[in-house]
């Protein structure tokens, strides 16, 4: 069984988040820490630690993220304009909670892919 972290929390509901879609594959809800004017979560409800987890029964979910983000950030209004989708692995990765998720960042021009 893979450890909970706080993400299992806020997708059971049982700690407060903003949260602005859920269905019985993903919930999405925005960042606590915002890195742009639209920052949001896509999280599967299954725990997947990281992207070295992923297994093949998996496909189908992680294929869902993209449909939902298309869908959030056509939503957002930012669509238009462009955004960037974030997905961090591991200690190099930058992840810092190990449930696999996918940062939706947008609503301004963002700078260069990588900062350092
Ligand atoms: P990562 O570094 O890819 O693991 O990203 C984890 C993200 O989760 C960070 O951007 C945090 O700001 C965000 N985060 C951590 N705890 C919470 C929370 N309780 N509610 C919303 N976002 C959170």
């Amino acid at each position: 069984m893979a450890e909970e972290t706080i993400f299992s929390k806020i997708i059971r509901q049982e700690v407060p988040a903003d949260i602005i879609f859920q269905d019985e594959h993903v919930t999405v809800f925005r960042d606590i820490h915002p890195q742009a004017p639209t920052h949001i979560l896509i999280v599967p409800n299954k725990i997947i630690p990281t992207v070295n987890d992923v297994r093949p029964e998996d496909e189908v979910v992680l294929g869902y993220l993209f449909v939902v983000a298309a869908q959030i950030a056509r939503q957002e209004g930012i669509a238009q304009y462009g955004y960037r989708l974030i997905i961090n692995c591991g200690g190099d990765g930058g992840q810092e909670v190990n449930h696999l998720h996918m940062h939706l960042l947008g609503g301004r021009k963002l700078g260069p892919m990588l900062s350092k």
